[in-house]
């Protein structure tokens, strides 16, 4: 598969770009900036093609010394085939920009001039000025206005091959970044290995820079307002006729035509909203549904769709047909939701035709089966005749507060002090390990920094103890939970 670099100065809109490009997800949020020092790769699907893009990533903001950007870009570069160039359009071209480009350029890499910032069509003057680079692939383009943006598409899917166009057979993990569940052992031999690789990172500092988490990619950028805890994008999944288009349509309260098909395109997201109670309750992507068992009814193309609209979505509805054994694609459906960290509910539907006297023999079940969802909870009813659909409106909001909640400082602290009496933390190497305190620091899902004097001290273990902790003494229920080791004073 090609590999895409996005190269340029701080602050030029590259994270921007990147998040655009795999779906506004799973880059670095600026208030990390600098901690990370990976070069994040990623997949991306450019229409039906698949490559990989490689993000220069911790880029510090406040860093104008072009020597170390150009080392950590080149480290970028010569790892990729395509390179997008980026520069501000607000700003006039500069001759280190340019002469940076050409050396790309020499290198015989495909490579286009990408001139962000170009917000509305006065802007566009600028971009006569980045001509003077005296390359035909430039670009004129606003990230954040989403202008032009299509153009450059086209050309970086010009550039990938017709090979990598995404085929039936493709399995599906081909787009799974991350394993699901790994061992301790594998999570700190992962680690390390990154440590040494060929052009992972670019700090001088070796010690400076922690990124011991697997948690390392949480802090994801969403593209609605964080603070909009009042309206609540959802997506509905699950396998093939497990009642998902007839969950939607009881939620929704009302019965809405299918959306007509086009032969032979890619279905359009289509999200559907309705009021509840005063917030927004948004179902994503609501057009596969609407389409009943033909994109839906392969596992591989249910799979990738699955995971196009959790992308969108800040909770999941988990559908399970509960009058029927669950199957393996079912729990592979269920898995990616861990990934997106998402609010999540766990929705036993055709409550109507199950086996009753069964009940806690099949919550067990769900239980055992699903045990990457242990947070969420769990409602039977019956899409058809509507059974406790009111329940599950109520349920929503309810997550949704869990999700979204913050916690005063002095109560995280209060449950972590009472923690570690209980289980001191274990030492790492013969260092003694120090937590100092711990605080909030994201919500949607809730996430907890531990202050500490070595973070990558906090073994997944502990880690662990402490979600339990945590989890009995607030409701954190059908939310995830990420803690993030920190030094102390680091953003
Ligand atoms: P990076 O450091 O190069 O990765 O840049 P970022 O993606 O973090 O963007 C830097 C700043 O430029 C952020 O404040 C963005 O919101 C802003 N930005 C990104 N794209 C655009 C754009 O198209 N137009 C404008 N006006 N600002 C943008
Ligand atoms: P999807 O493929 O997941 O969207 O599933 P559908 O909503 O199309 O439902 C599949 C089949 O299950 C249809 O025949 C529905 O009428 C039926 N069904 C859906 N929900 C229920 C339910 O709660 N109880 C019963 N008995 N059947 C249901």
């Amino acid at each position: 598969m090609k590999k895409i670099a996005i190269i340029g100065r701080p602050n030029v809109g590259k994270s921007s770009l990147f998040n655009r490009l795999i779906k506004n997800r799973d880059a670095i949020t600026s208030d990390l900036a600098g901690t990370t020092r990976d070069v994040k790769r990623k997949h991306v699907i450019i229409n039906d093609k698949q490559a990989i893009l490689l993000d220069t990533g911790g880029l510090d903001k406040g860093c104008e010394l072009f020597d170390k950007i150009k080392e950590m870009s080149l480290k970028a570069a010569y790892a990729a085939d395509i390179i997008l160039y980026m520069v501000d359009g607000k700003s006039i071209p500069e001759d280190e920009d340019k002469k940076f480009f050409y050396e790309l350029e020499a290198m015989g890499k495909d490579i286009a001039l990408v001139v962000n910032k170009i917000d509305n069509d006065k802007m566009k003057e600028k971009l006569w000025d980045y001509y003077e680079f005296g390359t035909g692939d430039i670009f004129g383009i606003s990230v954040s206005h989403n202008r032009n943006t299509v153009a450059l598409l086209d050309w970086i899917y010009e550039k990938l091959p017709d090979e990598d166009i995404i085929k039936e057979d493709d399995t599906p993990e081909v787009i799974q970044e991350e394993k699901e569940d790994i061992s301790d052992e594998e999570f700190f031999s992962q680690y390390e290995q990154n440590d040494d690789d060929e052009f992972y990172y670019w700090d001088d500092d070796e010690d400076e820079v922690e990124d011991d988490s697997i948690f390392a990619n949480n802090d994801n950028i969403k593209e609605f307002d964080e603070n909009d805890i009042n309206h609540i994008k959802i997506a509905i999944i699950g396998r093939t006729n497990v009642g998902k288009s007839s969950l939607l349509n009881a939620l929704l309260g009302e019965e809405r035509s299918v959306v007509s098909s086009v032969a032979g395109t890619t279905i359009d997201p289509i999200d559907e909203t309705v009021e509840y109670e005063g917030k927004q309750l948004t179902f994503v992507d609501t057009a596969g549904l609407r389409r009943r068992g033909r994109i839906l009814g392969i596992e591989k193309y249910a799979l990738m769709r699955t995971k196009a609209m959790l992308e969108n979505a800040n909770m999941a509805l988990v559908v399970l047909d509960g009058s029927q054994p669950f199957l393996d694609l079912d729990e592979k459906i269920a898995g990616l939701v861990d990934h997106n960290h998402l609010a999540c509910i766990i929705v036993l539907n055709k409550w109507d035709i199950a086996n009753k006297q069964e009940h806690e023999k099949i919550i067990r079940e769900v239980r055992d089966r699903f045990k990457f969802l242990s947070y969420a909870p769990i409602i039977t009813l019956s899409a058809m005749s509507g059974q406790r659909v009111d329940k599950l409106h109520d349920m929503i909001l309810q997550i949704n507060e869990n999700y979204s909640q913050r916690i005063p400082t002095s109560r995280v602290n209060e449950v972590l002090e009472r923690a570690l009496r209980r289980h001191t933390l274990p030492s790492m190497h013969g260092q003694v390990i120090r937590i100092y305190y711990a605080t909030q620091y994201e919500t949607r899902p809730p996430k907890i920094a531990i202050v500490m004097n070595k973070p990558k001290g906090l073994h997944f273990t502990y880690r662990r103890y402490l979600t339990n902790k945590f989890r009995e003494a607030f409701n954190f229920e059908g939310t995830p939970l990420l803690f993030k080791a920190k030094r102390r004073g680091e953003k």
